[in-house]
C-alpha cells in the first residue's frame, strides 16, 4: 500500500474480521498500524438503539478516537434512550459526549414519537408507506449538529446508523440523503475542513446488523429501541417488531426485557 487509503485500509480490516487467519498482506502488519494512527477521530451519532450501538461498534475499530453525540429530541423514551447513550459511551470508554437538545423536533410535532396526540401505532412490518413514527427531517438535524461539532474538534468522520433496507422506510435513511448531505458538507464548512459522512449499516438487514454486534463484541444488552415505553419495551411498536424480527431472524436472543 502506498499513500493513505482508506479503501484499502476499510478491504483489509474487513478481510481479517472475516477469516479471522493470517493472509500474505497481513505482513504488512506496520502499514496498517500506521493507518490506525493516521486515522484520527470521528464523531458518532449514538441513539442508544441497536443500529447506533453496531454503528459504535463499527467506527471503534476505525478510529484511533470517538466521540459521541446524542440528540434530545422530546421524544417519549428521552430518558431511557440518554441511559442507553451514556451506558454505551462508558462501554466503549468514550470521555468526550456531547448531548444536544433539539427540542424543537417534539414543538415542530408531526410524529407519534414526540406528540403525544399522536397515538404510537402497532407495527405494520408489511406497509409501504411512512410509519407515524418519522420525525420529519430528524436526521439533517442530527447531522447539522455532528457537523458543527465535528468541524471544531477536527473530527475526520461522522458516523450515523442509517438503515436504508428491511427498516421503516423513512425518506431521511435513505443513502441518496446522505450523498446529497456530504455535499452540503463540502461547500458548508470552512475550505481546509474535510468531514465524511459513514453509513456502514445502511445496507445492511436489522438481522445482519445483529449479527456483526455480536461478532464484534458490541454490547446489545445495553441498547434500547422502544418508542412506547421505558421500563419494559412494549414489543408491539415499529422499532420492537423490527428489533424482535431481526434477533429472530439472526438467531440471537434479544438480552433487552420485554413486557
Ligand atoms: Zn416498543
Amino acid at each position: 500500500m502506498g499513500g493513505f487509503d482508506e479503501k484499502a485500509f476499510d478491504d483489509s480490516i474487513d478481510e481479517i474480521e472475516e477469516t479471522g487467519e493470517a493472509r500474505p498482506a497481513d505482513k504488512d502488519d506496520s502499514s496498517l498500524v500506521t493507518h490506525h494512527s493516521s486515522l484520527g477521530s470521528a464523531v458518532c451519532l449514538v441513539s442508544g438503539g441497536m443500529d447506533s450501538c453496531v454503528t459504535a461498534a463499527i467506527a471503534r475499530a476505525e478510529n484511533e478516537e470517538l466521540a459521541f453525540l446524542h440528540a434530545s429530541y422530546g421524544q417519549r423514551t428521552e430518558a431511557r434512550e440518554l441511559r442507553a447513550f451514556e451506558e454505551l459511551a462508558d462501554f466503549y470508554g468514550v470521555s468526550r459526549r456531547l448531548v444536544v437538545p433539539l427540542e424543537h423536533l417534539a414543538r415542530v410535532g408531526g410524529s407519534s414519537l414526540t406528540d403525544s396526540s399522536i397515538p404510537v401505532s402497532d407495527a405494520d412490518l408489511s406497509s409501504r408507506g411512512i410509519p407515524t413514527s418519522y420525525v420529519p427531517f430528524r436526521n439533517a438535524h442530527l447531522l447539522a449538529a455532528a457537523t458543527s461539532w465535528a468541524e471544531v474538534i477536527g473530527a475526520a468522520r461522522i458516523y450515523i446508523g442509517a438503515v436504508a433496507e428491511d427498516s421503516s422506510g423513512y425518506p431521511d435513511c435513505r443513502p441518496e440523503f446522505y450523498e446529497a448531505f456530504q455535499r452540503v458538507i463540502e461547500v458548508g464548512t470552512r475550505p481546509e475542513t474535510k468531514i465524511e459522512i459513514r453509513t456502514p449499516v445502511i445496507h445492511m438487514s436489522k438481522a445482519e446488523i445483529v449479527r456483526r454486534g455480536v461478532e464484534l463484541g458490541a454490547p446489545l444488552r445495553l441498547t434500547w429501541s422502544c418508542y412506547q415505553s421505558e421500563e419494559k419495551a412494549c414489543g408491539r411498536c415499529d422499532s420492537c417488531a423490527l428489533r424482535l424480527r431481526a434477533f429472530r431472524a439472526a438467531g440471537v436472543e434479544d438480552p433487552v426485557p420485554y413486557a
